[in-house]
């Protein structure tokens, strides 16, 4: 039976894999300092046999008892309004996380995987982003904390597998969606949704003509579990290409909210524009050429269904249920 820990493991993606490795019948450790995840997330899973929740900041010392066959970095707040709320522990998860987290797999022998993002790619000048794309990152813009502290982690994910031969693997993440989601991360998907459900105008930044590609989390947690058990140590783009600009997607979340654009609570909810933030990026889209290679993996779910199901959990939540 792999004994897994995985870090940032009461967050959205995080628990996500927690559930699914219980499924593949890992024993799992969740270390988690809480600071982005809730205990909902993976309240269900507390009292299994094979999983077991620790309280830790990953970037102080970790100390594991027992053999480790995987190790799954997730621990870094995600969301553009999180990490700008949190500059300093963005760096310090993305640096100091991301080495102790190297560090103890190279103790225990075991695999690691790490969860970078497209954001390495920053303002991409290159359309769709390939793996070979260095990137167009502003270091010191607002995201540079998010974007530097992914791409330093890339580095010293390969530094790990170079000089200590270690068994490393690098998921470069595309927006994603679904529930468990924080209804108020500030990301546009969980923005929308919660916005079009209260009945309130949805915020559109800038004009809305920046484009996105959202993949929905089961999708995803296929992607990253093919990739953990391929041999593929370069990193690897997971994400849905198809590719739509915000006001197309705030047009389909009121489609499937209101059905007519009318929230749950009976009034209409229009569009509302707002300024762009700063270095927002103008497109992105993942090239997934090589997953579809390497991994036999291409997403499944469409955006209306995935909306359909997010919305549904979000409304539960509303109600009180989760
Ligand atoms: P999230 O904020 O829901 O989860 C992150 C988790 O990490 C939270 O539970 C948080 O409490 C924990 N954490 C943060 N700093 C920590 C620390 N120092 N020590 C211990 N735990 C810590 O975000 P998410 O969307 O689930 O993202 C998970 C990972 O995937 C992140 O590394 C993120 O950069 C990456 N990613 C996510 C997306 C996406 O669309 N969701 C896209 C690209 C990359
Ligand atoms: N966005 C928006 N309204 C919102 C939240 C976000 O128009 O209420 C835009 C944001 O400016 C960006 C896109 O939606 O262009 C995706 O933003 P998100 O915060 O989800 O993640 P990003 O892809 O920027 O990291």
């Amino acid at each position: 039976m792999p004994r897994t820990l995985i870090t940032g493991g009461a967050g959205f993606l995080g628990s996500h894999l927690c559930d699914r490795l219980i499924e593949e019948g890992h024993e799992v450790i969740c270390l988690d300092n809480l600071i982005t995840g809730r205990m909902d997330n993976v309240a269900h899973l507390i009292g299994h046999e094979r999983f077991r929740f620790i309280k830790q900041d990953v970037t102080e010392y970790l100390y594991i008892e027992g053999p480790l066959g995987y190790v799954l970095h997730f621990a870094s707040p995600a969301s553009p309004v999180d990490y700008q709320r949190l500059p300093i522990q963005t760096l310090k998860v993305g640096s100091l996380g991301t080495h102790k987290a190297l560090g103890l797999a190279k103790a225990k022998g075991a695999h690691f995987l790490l969860a970078s993002t497209s954001e390495v790619y920053g303002d991409p000048i290159s359309h769709p982003q390939r793996e070979e794309y260095w990137g167009n990152v502003n270091p010191v813009g607002p995201r540079g904390v998010y974007d530097e502290a992914k791409r330093f982690a890339e580095a010293m994910t390969m530094a790990y597998y170079r000089y200590h031969g270690l068994d490393t693997r690098i998921a470069r993440i595309f927006n994603t969606y679904g529930p468990r989601m924080r209804p108020n991360d500030g990301r546009v998907v969980s923005n929308f949704i919660n916005q079009a459900l209260r009945g309130e105008p949805l915020t559109v930044y800038g004009d809305g003509s920046q484009t996105r590609s959202f993949c929905y989390v089961s999708d995803l947690v296929e992607g990253l579990y093919r990739l953990l058990m391929s041999n593929e140590v370069n990193p690897v783009n997971i994400g849905n290409p198809k590719e739509f600009t915000v006001l197309e997607l705030a047009h389909m979340v009121l489609k499937v909210v209101g059905g007519s654009s009318t929230g749950s609570t009976g009034f209409t909810a229009g569009i509302e524009f707002r300024p762009l933030p700063l270095d927002d990026p103008r497109v992105r889209q993942p090239d997934i050429g090589l997953a579809r290679a390497t991994l036999g993996w291409e997403p499944k779910v469409q955006i209306a269904e995935g909306l359909a199901l997010t919305i549904e959990y979000f409304r539960k939540q509303m109600a009180g249920f989760s």
